[in-house]
């Protein structure tokens, strides 16, 4: 038997109440699966900056260090004017724990999207580089002025954001076969604009393809596709996507994009992996014009919690979190306000709770 210590930061708004449904999930699990799990509760977000004046306290970041497997993170509310001091705790988290990967399945579930297909796919983006370095500058010229920015990608990241692609598509095809579901086979797509920044996504693309023809990914199919050309693909076709791996860039506007796709943003799980460790995070915000109501939809964090777990090597416990959550989703009876039911935050967490 194992047992797994996880960081319960909550942040601001509605994360203080998805993410009690997160630790709730992972103690219904049933103990054959030989599991379990002890907590500690952590702090960061803006509330904590202003008590404490750090938005991510040292605390925060040597406990996950140094006490824990994984952690589920809530929300943190950003100040609406630039505020001295004050910086995005999971960026700076991102970074400490050198979590490289932002990885973010889109699934659709029967009667809950416009497309006859269901959707299955990930978008696994690269954490750390690109034009997210923030190397910018600005300076004048008989023109006017000028900014610039500093576009970095590495044989590095590119390398292991897509080793981390090629292992996402094995592991999904394990998942399909143990389930019996035929008709998708394992791929993935390469990111990049390449016909035009031939240097940069050039070396982001040549890597990629490298790495994922290493004799591990034999079953694994790979190709790939212009940025454009693939936000028009990925609208009319969504059906035919399994993984997509891009740079961070294209993957944070391709992720967003996807998310929409499935219904409600209140669905869309999210993971930042690094070697070892795993933060599931849902890709909403604090929703600050519903917090305190008890409506805030728990999908997201419930499936965030399954997606920690699967880089945890949890296959199985993912796997039930995963299956009670559509059957909720497919019977529709308990759904919060923002699918279309009435449901309460609480009331939803019962109901799937119950299928478990
Ligand atoms: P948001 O995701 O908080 O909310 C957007 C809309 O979606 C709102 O109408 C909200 O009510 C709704 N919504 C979001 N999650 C929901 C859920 N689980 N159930 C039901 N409805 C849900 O985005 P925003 O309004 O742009 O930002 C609010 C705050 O959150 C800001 O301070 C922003 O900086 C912060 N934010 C944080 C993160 C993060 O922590 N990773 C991400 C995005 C925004
Ligand atoms: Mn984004």
């Amino acid at each position: 038997s194992r047992t797994l210590r996880i960081g319960l930061i909550p942040g601001d708004g509605i994360g203080r109440e998805v993410i009690p449904a997160g630790r709730r999930i992972l103690e219904a699990l049933p103990k054959s699966l030989g599991l379990s799990f002890s907590f500690v509760d952590l702090e960061a977000g803006f509330e904590t900056f202003q008590k404490t004046g750090a938005a991510l306290p040292e605390k925060t970041v040597d406990t996950l260090k140094q006490e824990c497997d994984g952690a589920l993170f809530g929300a943190v509310s950003s100040p609406t004017t630039p505020t001295k001091g004050y910086s995005s705790p999971i960026v700076a988290l991102r970074k400490r724990l050198d979590l490289y990967a932002n990885v973010r399945p889109v699934k659709s579930v029967k009667n809950t999207t416009m497309f006859p297909d269901p959707i299955d796919l990930v978008i696994v983006r690269e954490n750390t580089e690109d034009l997210y370095v923030k190397e910018e500058k600005t300076y004048d010229t008989e023109n006017g002025k000028v900014a610039e920015a500093i576009k970095r990608i590495s044989e590095r990241a590119s390398s292991r954001i897509a080793t981390m692609a090629g292992d996402i598509a094995l592991r999904r095809q394990r998942v399909r076969d143990s389930t019996g579901q035929t008709g998708k086979s394992a791929n993935v797509t390469i990111t990049h604009k390449s016909n035009v920044l031939s240097q940069t996504d050039g070396l982001f693309r040549l890597t990629a393809r490298e790495a994922l023809a290493q004799s591990q990914f034999k079953g694994v199919n790979v190709d790939e596709q212009i940025v454009d050309s693939m936000v028009y693909k990925l609208f009319r076709q969504p059906e035919t996507y399994d993984v997509i791996v891009a740079p961070n860039l294209y993957g944070d506007i391709l992720s967003d994009g996807a998310a929409a796709l499935v219904g409600s943003l209140g669905l869309v799980p999210s993971a930042n992996v690094g070697e070892g460790f795993a933060i599931g995070e849902p890709c909403h915000g604090s929703a600050p014009d519903i917090q305190g109501q008890n409506i805030a939809n728990p999908i997201a964090t419930l499936r965030s919690v399954a997606l920690m777990l699967e880089f945890l090597n949890e296959e199985k416990a993912a796997a039930l979190i995963y299956k009670a959550v559509d059957a909720n989703l497919e019977e529709g009876k308990f759904l919060s306000p923002d699918m279309g039911g009435q449901a309460k935050t609480t009331e939803v967490v019962e109901d799937i709770l119950r299928r478990m």
